[in-house]
């Protein structure tokens, strides 16, 4: 699928460590999006330790990577988002993947998979095994708010950090949800407040990454709130009112 020059960027892209490189840029995912070949191709997958699976394809994908350093491996994050995803996704999405598998590396086991993607999609995010899907669209003119920023950065930050809980810790997230989105969100809140700290200009004039959920003062109107909708951690999800609580 690659020509010469972008198998020339992913092989630079595998050992950059700092910053992502672009292998597949926007202007040729343009011109690849106005015609698609009639002719077709078997593609064999092959992972190792999954519980489950999914898959992107499409003609209008950017995609740039970047290598993180895991002991003696190096992790490929890489994300790939259509031309409607810039500028944000070229800033951000990649960043904030390899920040993720480091952050939360750091405080629970070194991430065992070869890769995790970032794939762009219009709304929400959800998550497989190295791959995920996540949201953050500019405006038609290319601005956007500090809310998309934030939520794009954020939901990266989730999906990706799906992998450690429930996915290779292999939980049953529909018996034990604090297990999964529980530890996620808990994890999450770190890797954000980390990456303010890693990328204070990604985060200026605010001196902290505004998270969501996590500070503690935050879950005080829940806990002090009607005490006939608050579920004991040990709950099946389907059995509690405000999951996200
Ligand atoms: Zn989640």
């Amino acid at each position: 699928m690659y020509s010469k020059e972008m198998m020339r960027r992913y092989e630079q892209a595998k050992k950059s460590y700092d910053k992502p490189v672009v292998i597949v840029t926007q202007e040729e995912a343009e011109a690849a999006e106005k015609g698609f070949s009639d002719k077709t191709k078997t593609w064999k997958l092959k992972a190792e330790n999954v519980r489950d699976f999914g898959f992107a394809t499409s003609g209008k994908f950017i995609r740039d990577m970047q290598a993180v350093k895991m002991g003696d491996r190096d992790i490929m994050a890489v994300s790939m988002y259509p031309k409607e995803g810039n500028p944000l996704w070229e800033e951000y999405s990649t960043k904030a993947v390899a920040h993720t598998l480091r952050s939360y590396s750091s405080h629970t086991f070194d991430y065992p998979y070869p890769k995790a993607i970032s794939v762009h999609a219009k709304n929400q995010g959800m998550e497989y095994p190295m791959i995920c899907w996540n949201y953050g669209r500019p405006n038609e003119d290319g601005t956007y708010s500090d809310r998309v920023k934030y939520g794009m950065i954020s939901v990266i930050i989730h999906e990706v950090g799906h992998n450690f809980f429930p996915m290779i810790v292999n939980s049953d997230e529909r018996q034990w949800g604090w297990m999964d989105e529980g530890l996620d969100t808990f994890m999450q809140y770190m890797a954000e407040q980390e990456f303010g700290e890693k990328y204070p200009e990604a985060i200026a004039p605010n001196d902290k990454y505004p998270s969501r959920r996590g500070d503690p003062a935050k879950i005080v109107p829940y806990m002090s709130g009607d005490q006939s909708t608050i579920s004991p951690i040990m709950s099946n999800p389907e059995n509690v009112y405000q999951l996200g609580l």
